[in-house]
Parts: C-alpha cells; structure tokens; sequence
C-alpha cells in the first residue's frame, strides 16, 4: 500500500509515509474494519485486534495487488504515516505480536496513538518546508520536537497520551501557518467553508483558491475543474470527491489517504509529493 514520494527534507527525515515491509501488519490486526462499498470500503466485517483473514505469515497481504476489484478500497486508501514501522521497530523492539502474544494487546493499543501523532508531525513538517511560513519556523520546530519525542515513548508512555490535547495545542499553530502561507500564494478575500456540510454539493468550477474546507465534509461532492489552489483542506473528507480536471497546486494538508479516496483523472494538477492515485 506504501510509497515513498518525493518528500520534501523534514518530512522525509522524520519518515513519514508508511513502509509495510518493515511492519507487522499492524492496520491489518489493530483496526476494526465494517462491511461497505463506496473508496473507502472493506468486504467484510472485521473487529479490532484480529487478524483480516488475508493478511499472510510474512505480514504481507494475499490481495495486495487486487484490493479495489475485491472490494478492500479502504485498504488501499489507508496510510499509517510511518506508525506501522515505528511501532513495529522501535516501540517494541522488532518482536512482533505472534512472537509475543502476551503484548500484542499493547501494541494494538498504541499504533493508532502513534498514527495520529505522526500524522500532526506530517503538518508540522509540511509547514516547516513551505517558505511563506518562515516566521512562524522556530515555533513549528518546537512543536514538531515535543510531538516527536511523544512518538518515542514507550508502550506505557505512549498509551497515556491524550492525543486530542496535544492536537488542541498544536492546531492554533498550525492555523496560524495555514494562514500565513494562504495569505502569501492567494492574496484578497478567501472563502470559508471550516467544518462545512457540503456533501453531494454542486461546486464545479468553484474558485477556492485559498480558501478554508478545514474539516469540511465533502464526500460525494462535484469538484470538477475547481481552482483549489493553496486551499486549506485539513481533515477534510475528500471520499469519492470529484476532482477531475481540478487544480490543488500547494493545496495545504493535503494527504495521500485523502487523495486517494477521491475521483480524479489525467487532468487534476496533483501537489507534490503526493503522487497521482493509480486508480484515477
Ligand atoms: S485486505 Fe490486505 S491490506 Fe486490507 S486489512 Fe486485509 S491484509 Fe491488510
């Protein structure tokens, strides 16, 4: 499911995209899975802590290179951001739950922790590369070194992390960057459309460019040719979101789970690093 894009210095170095072959499968046993269709669907019902039944003995999945025509878009939409591997290696050690089934529990338990943490390092690090914020530079590095050192912790240390207070504490920052870098690339009004329904909405041709869909549900919605450049799309969900022929130059928080839950086509101006989703 993995891919090492063309990531920018601090994102890189913090190796934040996951990497399967060095992981135990953790997505495949730590999360609960239900029965759906649509970009991010599962063909069966699985409940956390459980082995999908087609995870192979070498962590490796038996469908890989089928996941969508057997109905597991989910699975290929999902990235751990790095989690997988660090909790794997360095959380406990590279002894993996079948090796030691008396901590698996454990190490179901924090993956997601670790997950959410380094996908606010993800932010951090992406604010950290995008010179419009330089002023808020020395702040954000601050940030990312406190989160960071969350990630090291141990399975204990990690397990006691209120992971909604720490993203309380860095969203402001991450705010401020936001508005920094939208300001420079997209001077003048923007539009704000923060935690907006917008679902199913008719939005071709929009002029976003700049704007705030932080959080904003856009599931299903028609985006179709849509100037998105250097929007803020933080949290947004981008499920089976039209983007065909859109342009998200510098669209900001941008992931690739995002990315790829989404439609688009040959003509959607894809930002670096993330990469065109094989499906479009
Ligand atoms: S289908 Fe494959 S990628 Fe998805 S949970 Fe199962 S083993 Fe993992």
């Amino acid at each position: 499911m993995s891919q090492k894009p063309d990531a920018p210095a601090v994102h890189h170095a913090l190796q934040l995209a996951g990497d399967c072959g060095s992981c135990f499968g953790l997505c495949c046993v730590a999360l609960p899975f239900a029965a759906s269709t649509g970009s991010a669907g599962f063909a069966a019902d699985k409940p956390a802590g459980e082995p999908c039944g087609n995870l192979g003995a070498d962590f490796g999945c038996g469908i890989h290179a089928r996941l969508r025509q057997r109905g597991y878009a989910g699975c290929a939409v999902y990235d751990c951001f790095g989690a997988g591997q660090k909790v794997s290696h360095h959380t406990f050690g590279g002894t993996d739950w079948r090796q030691a089934p008396d901590t698996a529990r454990r190490m179901f338990h924090v993956f997601p922790v670790v997950r959410q943490l380094h996908e606010l390092l993800r932010h951090l690090a992406e604010m950290l590369d995008r010179p419009a914020a330089a002023p808020l530079h020395a702040e954000l590095r601050r940030a990312l070194t406190g989160t960071e050192k969350l990630t090291s912790g141990t399975p204990d240390d990690l397990a006691a992390v209120d992971v909604p207070a720490v993203r309380e504490e860095v969203n402001p920052l991450l705010l401020r960057a936001s508005r920094l870098v939208r300001d420079a690339e997209a001077p003048g009004p923007k539009k704000e459309h923060r935690g907006a329904d917008l679902v199913g909405a008719r939005l071709r041709g929009a002029r976003l460019r700049g704007a705030s869909l932080r959080g904003a549900l856009l599931v299903a919605a028609d985006l179709r040719g849509a100037d998105l450049r250097y929007a803020d799309v933080i949290g947004a969900d981008l499920r089976d979101t039209d983007l065909r022929g859109a342009d998200l130059t510098g669209a900001l928080f941008l992931t690739q789970p995002q990315l790829t839950a989404a439609r688009g086509d040959s003509a959607t101006v894809v930002p670096r690093p993330l990469t065109r989703p094989a499906h479009w």
